[in-house]
């Protein structure tokens, strides 16, 4: 059978409660997603045809809030891997602390090959779908792998009509023009860079002396990117899905960026002769101190967790490690920050966005980017704490924290009816 991201999240949740002795009534409920809605999305395509395509919104937990999450288009969307990432949301917004549960969309498509006409239409049916279940108060969207501000005020749009008047706050990672957060872009990227940074000050190491490979330029990968470049740290080696770039001796980041700056770019053709070129299998297993995954799910497994060369991951990505990949890593002594709390910043400045929007306030970028910081600081203290008190990795840390959270919300509230 093939990989299954929410049986994988169920295992880590039973292996971080049993490690704490918790009872699985305390728990049980978030092993079951509150609400699944699968949808059909038909679009008039350009040469008049109908295509149907199929959609998700899956709300995993609302017991600390409305439920959040991003949504992705991505031609190997299905319900399992939606069900895991609303899972991963719920805990991710629990462990910095934010109030909300977790939710995840996603359409079956690559958006690659639509027109510009067929995108909108595609994400207007969607959201027209999803509607009865969306809204400020119960569950707000935001952007995730091949989505974007674009995409978002489209939702924000449809929502607002259905409605008869403008709603800001149904969706995050809106363009500033219409309600957008300064800092929500570069948020993602931007928290990973706080924890690694967090990551080595705790072993007393110098960014100057680290060295770093990225898997995946997509928005998280390339903010990552330049914001550990400017910290000095050498970015030995880059991929997307096109392959990798690598140099022993550090990368010219903003080289690079610039180059893919042009979204149609792809790293394959990027041509520089300080550069070799290598695959994203060569690029995994790069020699190197802190390897940060920035793609997709299900990337370090069991077949390469022992041929990774590094002392520290942090995930940058959604899911990027299995549970038998987790196992080896940690025999290995390597260090793995999870992805719950690594990625938590795109879903903290969303959490900003929000209280803008229900305010009609507008923040400054400094007061955002030092808020962020506060709260990934105090995150990355309390997991480390655990962690350290319980001889526990990060990542069970980081469940056994989500987990006190959610169930003690659940337990205050009582059991309805
Ligand atoms: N898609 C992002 C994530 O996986 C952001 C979600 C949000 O901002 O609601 O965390």
């Amino acid at each position: 059978m093939g990989y299954n991201a929410y049986e994988n999240f169920l295992a880590v949740v039973d292996k971080a409660a049993k490690t704490v002795g918790m009872d699985e009534q305390d728990y049980i409920l978030l092993k079951h997603p509150e609400r699944e809605l699968t949808v059909s999305v038909p679009i008039k395509m350009d040469d008049g045809t109908i295509k149907v395509f199929e959609g998700y919104r899956v709300q995993h937990s609302s017991s600390r809030g409305p439920c959040k999450g991003g949504i992705r288009y991505h031609q190997d969307a299905d319900i399992n891997e939606v069900r895991a990432l609303a899972a991963w949301m719920s805990f991710k917004c629990a462990v910095v602390n934010i109030p909300y549960g977790g939710a995840k969309g996603g359409i079956k498509v690559d958006p690659s090959t639509l027109s510009k006409g067929e995108l909108e239409r595609l994400t207007r049916r969607y959201a027209a779908s999803i509607l009865p279940i969306i809204g400020p108060e119960k569950d707000i969207p935001a952007p995730d792998v091949n989505t974007n501000s674009q995409i978002m005020d489209w939702i924000m749009d449809t929502y607002s009509m259905m409605q008869g008047y403008t709603v800001p706050g149904v969706v995050t990672g809106k363009d500033l023009a219409v309600g957008g957060s300064l800092g929500r872009p570069e948020a993602t990227g931007r928290g990973v860079m706080i924890t690694t940074m967090n990551l080595l000050e705790k072993h007393n190491l110098d960014p100057k002396d680290i060295s770093i490979v990225i898997q995946g330029m997509g928005n998280v990968g390339s903010v990552s990117a330049k914001l550990l470049y400017e910290k000095g740290c050498k970015i030995v080696a880059v991929s997307d899905v096109s392959g990798g770039i690598r140099n022993k001796d550090g990368l010219d980041i903003p080289k690079v960026l610039d180059f893919i700056k042009d979204k149609k770019k792809l790293l394959k053709d990027y041509e520089s002769s300080d550069v070799e070129h290598i695959s994203n299998k060569e690029l995994l297993v790069t020699e190197c101190d802190v390897l940060i995954p920035a793609a997709m799910e299900n990337q370090i497994t069991k077949d390469n967790a022992n041929d990774i060369k590094c002392s520290y991951i942090v995930e940058a990505a959604n899911g990027p490690t299995t549970n038998e990949a987790d196992e080896i890593l940690e025999k290995r002594g390597i260090i793995l920050v999870p992805d719950i709390l690594a990625n938590a910043g795109g879903v903290t400045v969303s959490y900003f966005e929000w209280v803008q929007n229900l305010q009609s306030l507008t923040w400054d970028l400094e007061d955002v980017n030092d808020m962020l910081k506060k709260v990934m600081d105090k995150a990355w203290k309390e997991l480390d704490l655990i962690a350290s008190e319980n001889k526990l990795t990060y990542r069970i840390a980081a469940y056994v924290l989500a987990i006190r959270r959610i169930s003690t919300a659940t337990k205050l509230r009582g059991m309805f009816p």
